[in-house]
């Protein structure tokens, strides 16, 4: 359905603007009565002016047409997307004129867009067929030798493979008629150090681009590839030319000059680094270079041998200095180890005196113990057997009378060294008193005075209270004498 068609009088007609491009009316070729013999300009095969359901004026190749015109065979988004520049460029007030072929035949443009002084012309070109970018590289240089910018358009869903490499954008074909057509690639914006894609009605960066406010703009190498969210993933693509705008332009080249400039700033700390290295190293060399050829000379000689002796009597002040402290800890461990031998002995000296005095003391214990059996022997010795049994009857009937007691009379003695070798007597479990305990005894048992003792008469009363015996519990029974003469 090509828009552009031969007129036998006019020549070339435009169906997409009004007087189709040469003054003409529409229903001047629009079914008219004899058929004007309009002609395709491919082919040169007969044509006729027709209306899409939509309303779209074009030009339809007659019946039997040669199956190899270009033209005829190019799609209706091909057709429709030619159209849509051509409008977008006339609304920016460019003069557009579609299939314009260059003069030596190099190019076809499918939308050529002049400015009203003629000094701009924007070439605008429906890519859909597949082309390698070194064809379209080839095709925008032809473009560019005759000055004349060059933007290439693809209407596919996925991005042709020089999408970027020229200037170049990818457009969405709008679902309805009341939708726009939408630059979806090739507009980009530069901020943060990269790249971002950018989208624009396309009526709009068509306006953007013939005022010259959007240019193309080539992508320095660490920018060049470019992450966008498609669907729900992350996708990146690599962007060689976009077209953005001046500033963004700008701040794509601060950027790059800030990063030489910083990786300058590096190579050059490095390098001075690596000088400082080479320096320090070449002093080193000379130092020792130095030194070498001075010990070379008589004076150096002197002087190393001066060192080496002087080492020799360190070293051997240094065997000196630990033969002497391994002397003087010799010295200390026989010290300490006389010291150890001297306290042991003092100990063993100390153990055996303190042996013999124990013994001394349990000799003079024995002894003391002794006398006292004998004078407690001497005590109750002078009594005759039946005095002890009266004295202790005595005891008993004292105790029975007095206190309501029955006390118990311990048979064959009983006496207790810890009473003064007096007869302790018991009422059940209770201590009752102490009989007659010795008078010369009363000293070693203090005890006594916390019991109630009880002796014969006021005679033995008076030999326990001249012995010493202080208590107020001290009972006798008045009992006589008889033939016992000597009392102490
Ligand atoms: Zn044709």
């Amino acid at each position: 359905m090509p828009f552009i068609a031969l007129h036998p009088e006019v020549g070339r007609v435009d169906a997409t603007q009004r007087d189709l491009g040469a003054g003409l009316d529409w229903s001047q070729v629009y079914k008219v009565s004899p058929r004007v013999a309009l002609t395709c300009p491919e082919c040169s095969w007969g044509v006729h002016a027709k209306h899409s359901p939509n309303r779209v004026r074009f030009f339809c190749h007659d019946g039997g047409r040669p199956p190899e015109c270009s033209l005829a065979n190019e799609s209706w988004e091909h057709h429709m997307l030619k159209l849509v520049m051509a409008s977008a460029n006339r609304d920016a007030g460019m003069f557009a004129e579609l299939e314009v072929a260059g003069q030596d035949g190099s190019w076809r443009a499918d939308v050529m867009a002049t400015s009203p002084d003629g000094t701009q012309r924007i070439a605008w070109e429906a890519q859909l067929s597949p082309i390698t970018v070194e064809e379209i590289k080839a095709r925008t240089d032809r473009y560019a030798a005759e000055g004349i910018a060059v933007c290439w358009v693809s209407p596919h869903k996925r991005p042709p493979v020089w999408m970027g490499a020229v200037p170049s954008i990818r457009v969405r074909i709008p679902d309805g008629d009341d939708e726009s057509w939408v630059v979806d690639d090739g507009l980009g914006s530069f901020g943060s150090g990269s790249w971002f894609f950018q989208e624009a009605d396309l009526a709009q960066f068509v306006k953007w681009v013939v005022r010259g406010q959007l240019r193309p703009c080539r992508s320095v190498t660490p920018n060049r590839d470019v992450t966008r969210i498609i669907g729900t993933e992350y996708r990146w693509f690599r962007r060689t030319l976009w077209w953005t705008s001046r500033q963004s332009a700008e701040a794509q080249n601060a950027w790059e000059e800030e990063r030489i400039r910083r990786a300058e700033a590096t190579r050059r700390r490095e390098e001075a680094a690596r000088q400082r290295e080479v320096q320090r190293l070449e002093r080193q060399a000379a130092a020792r270079a130095r030194r070498e050829a001075w010990l070379a000379t008589p004076a150096g000689q002197l002087a190393q041998q001066r060192r080496r002796e002087l080492q020799k009597l360190k070293d051997a002040q240094e065997v000196e200095q630990r033969a002497a402290a391994r002397r003087l800890q010799a010295q200390r461990d026989e010290e300490r180890a006389r010291h150890r031998a001297e306290l042991q002995e003092k100990r063993a000296r100390e153990f055996a005196l303190a042996q013999e005095r124990e013994a001394e003391r349990e000799a003079a214990r024995q002894e003391l113990e002794r006398r006292a059996q004998t004078t407690a022997e001497a005590w109750w010795g002078r009594l005759s057997r039946s005095q002890v049994k009266e004295l202790f009857t005595a005891v008993f009937d004292a105790a029975w009378q007095q206190d309501g007691i029955r006390v118990r009379i311990p048979e064959g003695g009983g006496v207790a060294a810890s009473f003064a070798y007096g007869v302790p007597v018991h009422a059940s479990h209770r201590l009752y008193g102490i009989v007659r305990p010795c008078p010369e005894l009363v000293a070693l048992s203090p005890q006594l005075a916390y019991h109630q003792v009880f002796a014969r008469n006021a005679k033995e009363v008076q030999a326990l209270e001249a012995g010493g015996l202080r208590t107020s519990r001290l009972t006798h029974f008045h009992l006589a004498d008889h033939e016992q003469i000597a009392l102490c």
